[in-house]
């Protein structure tokens, strides 16, 4: 198989050049970050007491599925894509993110994909534990000004709104920092992980690169 392991803080362009370098290979873009919004969400939605979270964790049935090369996550059969990239959910996630319950629930849901499919999958513990044995691992980063710069644009490409640069970074600084300080699978770079620092790169040099090595790899 196929398999591309890519970590890497928020807004370094994990998810552009996963996703490009996906149709490229034409294997499958497979957004774990995704998954984990998914789950937050269903948690805000029924706003369980503290001592329910993971009851409520337990309950949700959350479902991936690939249509004509889109990922789509459902919870309890509704399709949430379209509600799971504001900025409330972005910090409920991370939050989340650092429960036993929920990572237990995706591990094998992310595993079971690699399995089926070939894939580029972004995260942040995927190289490490996720598919610890994955045949390319990358792990993308830039500097957070930068990333906060980016994440504005796309959020003004999307919203059509004018962004604040500034509440951005400093919301992707305290997500950066609670992301590699949980306890468990926490953000950090896989011993055989290549370095790709994107601060100075194009897209379309990334993409490149991510498909010179998965090529690489693969050959
Ligand atoms: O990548 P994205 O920004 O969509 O991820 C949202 C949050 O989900 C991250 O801040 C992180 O806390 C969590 N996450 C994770 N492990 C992954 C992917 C995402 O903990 N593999």
């Amino acid at each position: 198989m196929m398999t591309i392991a890519m970590d890497g803080p928020a807004g370094a362009g994990k998810s552009t050049a996963a996703k490009l370098a996906a149709k490229a290979l034409g294997i499958h873009y497979v957004d774990t970050g995704a998954m984990y919004r998914a789950i937050a969400y269903g948690i805000l939605t029924a706003a369980p007491a503290d001592d329910a979270v993971e009851a409520c964790v337990r309950d949700l049935d959350v479902r991936v599925d690939y249509i004509e090369d889109e990922q789509h996550v459902y919870v309890n059969g509704e399709d949430v894509m379209g509600v799971i990239r504001t900025p409330e959910v972005s910090a409920a996630a991370s939050r989340y993110a650092a429960l036993p319950v929920v990572r237990e629930k995706l591990l094998g849901v992310q595993r079971t994909i690699a399995e089926q499919f070939d894939v580029v999958m972004d995260g942040r513990d995927i190289g490490t534990v996720v598919l610890p044995h994955a045949e390319t691992k990358i792990f993308i980063t830039a500097d957070p000004a930068e990333r906060a710069r980016r994440r504005a644009l796309e959020l003004e490409q999307r919203t059509g709104e004018k962004q604040d640069v500034d509440a951005i970074e400093k919301e992707i600084r305290e997500r950066d920092y609670r992301d590699s300080h949980r306890e468990i699978a926490p953000l950090k770079q896989a011993d055989d992980a290549v370095l790709l620092d994107t601060t100075h790169m194009s897209i379309e040099e990334v993409v490149a690169e991510v498909c010179r090595l998965a090529r690489a790899n693969h050959a």
